[in-house]
């Protein structure tokens, strides 16, 4: 039967949404996953990829198969690993492993331990057929520790503490990382600290999210209070370049990479920044002012010894986490001191910049957190807390 026979049978294939039907239907896909390792990997040994210009079978798969660069590299050294591993492939491609289990095998095998693991796949491997995800990881990760004192050269031959990040045309980024256990329990341990609960007003965030807010202050942190250059309390290395047009416009700013910031943006950027005027004649510098910081260190003492936290409603963040947010933003003509300053952390700061948040300071410096839906929260001072709470008289 051709691959022709298996097209029409994927289209006249009826799955309804019921349980026994994805999971069947998962199977199968694991199954047709494995036969297409196995012929990726005679393919690769063939050595007929070099005939299409590709330098290697992961470079081949990404080019010709349209697999993204970390699936051509997985799906290559899984083919290779598979090659020496008979009774792990026959398992599955008879539907008996997952593709999900077979991905944390190979994850925990590599070309100096795989000998060894064909030594105890026979015995090992069925044992995984009942397993779920994390305990086939965990009885892996057990063998993995065992194996490396069994080799002559534990040295393992993968790189293991390693992030890929790229900068991508529409001026985002992506971010990827493989670490080893040691690093992976720090990388654990920095997210649990940086992650912040979530406080009245705002939205619900994913997991991702919350990680990706985790992330933002953990660069954060390190950007402030390196030692490289200027001591304590380093302001964020973005370079942003705006023309008088492009500040009364409210059009936003590109960085001097050239990726573009919104209104927004710019605006959250101003709060906490060192400004420089430039005046050019199309690209020739006229003039240039001395770099001012919007908020010199003895301000942010100040608004540190006053706040204490992070003033969103609820939020415990200490300063050195803490913007310094000009109520009336800096873009409007709001002034650089004390009165129309008040400590964000960097996740509020964001939130308060994005449309339809507004932010307020009342007498007495109490904070007024206005959300998109109109819900007003507030935020007294520290010491300051309103009127104490009744008293039950005593019976
Ligand atoms: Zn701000
Ligand atoms: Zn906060």
């Amino acid at each position: 039967m051709g691959l022709g026979a298996l097209t029409d049978a994927i289209e006249q294939a009826e799955l309804s949404p019921c349980a026994g039907d994805l999971i069947d239907g998962f199977v199968l896909l694991d199954r047709l996953t494995a036969r297409l390792i196995d012929t990726v990997g005679a393919f690769d040994r063939s050595g007929l990829w070099a005939l299409d210009g590709a330098s290697s079978m992961a470079g081949w798969l990404k080019a010709n198969a349209v697999r993204t660069g970390g699936d051509a590299v997985s799906l290559t050294k899984i083919a290779r690993l598979l090659h020496a591993l008979p009774v792990t492939a026959a398992a599955f491609g008879e539907g008996r492993l997952s593709y999900g289990q077979v991905q944390t095998i190979a994850a925990n095998v590599n070309i100096k331990t795989v000998e060894l693991f064909a030594e105890h796949e026979g015995d090992v491997v069925p044992t995984f057929e009942s397993l779920t995800i994390k305990q086939t990881a965990d009885a892996m990760q057990y063998w993995a520790r065992h194996a490396g004192a069994l080799c002559d050269d534990p040295e393992p031959s993968d790189p293991i503490n390693t992030v890929s990040h790229s900068s991508l045309l529409n001026g985002t980024g992506r971010l990827d990382g493989t670490f080893d256990a040691e690093t992976n329990a720090l990388v654990t341990k920095a997210f649990a600290i940086a992650e912040t609960p979530w406080q009245e007003g705002e939205p619900v965030r994913t997991a991702g999210e919350r990680r990706a807010d985790a992330f933002v202050d953990i660069f954060e942190f390190f950007l402030q209070n390196h030692q490289r250059n200027t001591g304590s309390h380093n302001l964020p290395h973005i370079h942003l370049s705006m023309s008088i047009d492009d500040l009364r416009n409210h059009t936003g700013a590109t960085t001097v990479d050239g990726a573009g910031l919104s209104h927004n943006q710019v605006r959250r950027l101003c709060c906490d920044a060192t400004i420089s005027r430039v005046v050019m004649n199309g690209t020739e510098i006229i003039d240039f002012g001395r770099s001012e910081r919007l908020a010199p260190k003895a301000l942010l003492a100040v608004l540190a010894l006053n706040d204490r936290t992070c003033r969103y409603p609820g939020c415990d963040r200490k300063p050195s986490w803490c913007h310094a947010h000009h109520v009336r933003h800096w873009e409007d003509g709001g002034e650089t001191k004390f009165e129309n300053l008040t400590l964000l952390c960097s996740r509020h700061h964001r939130l308060i910049h994005k449309p339809g948040w507004a932010l307020v300071m009342l007498p007495g410096r109490i904070i007024e957190v206005t959300t998109p839906i109109g819900a007003v929260l507030t935020s007294h001072p520290p010491n300051r807390h309103g009127p104490e709470p009744c008293r039950k008289a005593a019976a």
